[in-house]
């Protein structure tokens, strides 16, 4: 099937076109039709299903039709989405995607010049994809008004929901017209997404894509089992290995991150952390270094890598396990972009072996384990050594005793349905041997029973 059937009008068409995309995902061939003839849509879907396109598309075409133009300070068309970089991310789709149909763009959300917001929006523009509490904001100074909005669309819902963005979310509904269309996206429907669906469309089709286990299935999985001293001497070895052309680490904690990114320097590997106290052009710079194969090696957190759309990501490496199973199918969704396959290592210390298991009850499937190489105690030793040289202090010995125990999970009923920036050579691409290869990390925290907060946000 091609886009022309699902009804796009030429603009678009020729916008898909230059994106070189030959046909719809399902998601966007089940939801395209609807959301032109203006239907509420409740989508189960996460991100590198082509969601975006599915929501951008027809809402184009359906402003170019009601051909209004925006007030100043308004917008007709209302995305929010939970991160940051989702929200570039999402902006920047619509502006290829509306790159005929002369749709004016904005965002706002925190982190950036709150004048800048103003300037962009003082105009009124077309979409306008926003971060929920910048977006309050903005309305409550007078310098947004959402009295106008056409569309509204609420992006990854249960990740704002775990954001602690649900009072915000009601303020906002109270702010939009009665009378517009509304898209809501969810990559897990529990109840509390439910009801919080209920309380923004109406009469909706609801179109379901992708349960967890989908992506699971595309994806190359290991897991290694490996203490969690030893962790960052595989992670070494594995990124060494040949064929690791862009890796995605995973750890729990930004603390963490850090303490990746400075050990992986001390071994000669450059990388670059993301995560919640990096300024947002820190952020960008990261991703666009990743982006651009320059630093080919980012290790994020839960939060900081959503919505983070790179093709090529060739691995992923869970340097720990995370305690919410669907977050490791989130993670692993960052490589097998829009239908490529990928591989995802996992590096499981004892502790995290109920993590493992929950993970493996979800996805069901049963992760194929790696053993350490023969000779890994050697190697880790070696490159223990190395680094000991380069960075002048032995730092395993001081991760062992500043990792903190995994918390006891919380019950969660899995949903069945569903180097710092100095650029360094790629110094792995010349080794050759490969690193047994396990993955998996994370442990630690998880969704606080749905409630979560943004000083919890603000942590990860
Ligand atoms: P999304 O789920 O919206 O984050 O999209 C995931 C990735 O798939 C993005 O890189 C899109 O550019 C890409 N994509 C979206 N739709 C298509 C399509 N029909 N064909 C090929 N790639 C697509």
């Amino acid at each position: 099937m091609s886009f022309s059937h699902l009804g796009l009008a030429a603009p678009l068409l020729e916008a898909l076109a230059a994106k070189g995309y030959a046909e719809p995902t399902p998601i966007q061939r089940d939801a395209i039709p609807h959301v032109l003839e203006g239907r509420d849509l409740l989508g189960i879907a996460q991100t590198g299903t082509g969601k975006t396109a599915a929501f951008v598309l027809p809402s184009i075409q359906r402003l170019v039709a009601s051909a209004k133009r925006p007030l100043p300070t308004h917008c007709r068309m209302l995305v929010l989405a939970p991160t940051r970089e989702l929200a570039s991310q999402i902006a920047e789709s619509a502006r290829g995607y509306g790159k005929f149909s002369r749709m004016v763009v904005a965002t706002v959300f925190g982190g950036t010049s709150i004048n800048k917001n103003r300037q962009d929006l003082s105009r009124g523009v077309d979409i306008l994809v926003a971060t929920p509490g910048r977006l309050i904001d903005l309305v409550e100074q007078g310098y947004a008004n959402l009295a106008q909005t056409e569309i509204l669309v609420l992006d990854e819902a249960d990740q704002m929901l775990d954001l602690g963005f649900i009072h915000a979310l009601k303020k906002i509904a109270r702010m939009v017209p009665r009378k517009r269309q509304t898209l809501f996206f969810s990559a897990t429907m529990p109840v509390a997404i439910r009801e919080l669906s209920a309380q923004f469309i109406n009469d909706p089709v609801t179109v379901s894509i992708k349960p967890a286990a989908t992506t699971a299935e595309r994806v190359e999985q290991h897991v290694t089992f490996v203490n969690q001293a030893e962790k960052q001497a595989l992670l070494t070895l594995t990124l060494r290995a040949p064929g690791i052309e862009r890796a995605l680490v995973f750890t729990r904690t930004k603390h963490g991150a850090d303490r990746v990114v400075k050990l992986l320097a001390g071994n000669g590997i450059a990388s670059n952390a993301i995560h919640g106290n990096k300024s947002q052009p820190q952020r960008e710079r990261a991703l666009s270094l990743f982006k651009a194969g320059d630093v080919p090696i980012l290790v994020a957190t839960d939060i900081a890598a959503r919505g983070i759309d790179v093709s090529g990501v060739s691995h992923v490496i869970n340097f720990e396990l995370p305690n919410v199973p669907e977050q490791y199918v989130h993670r692993i969704g960052r490589t097998a972009r829009a239908g490529a396959s990928g591989i995802a290592i996992a590096f499981c210390a004892d502790d995290e072996r109920p993590y493992l298991k929950d993970i493996e009850k979800l996805t069901r499937q049963k992760i194929e384990q790696r053993p350490l190489p023969a000779d890994f105690m050697q190697q880790a030793n070696a490159i223990k050594s190395t680094r000991v040289a380069a960075i002048g202090a032995d730092p395993a010995p001081r991760e062992d005793r500043q990792r903190q125990p995994a918390r006891p999970r919380a019950t969660h009923a899995p949903q069945a349905t569903r180097g710092s920036a100095q650029g360094g050579p790629r110094t792995y691409a010349n080794a050759s041997r490969r690193g047994g290869g396990g993955s998996v990390g994370g442990g630690g925290r998880g969704r606080s029973g749905g409630g979560g907060g943004r000083s919890s946000a603000a942590s990860r």
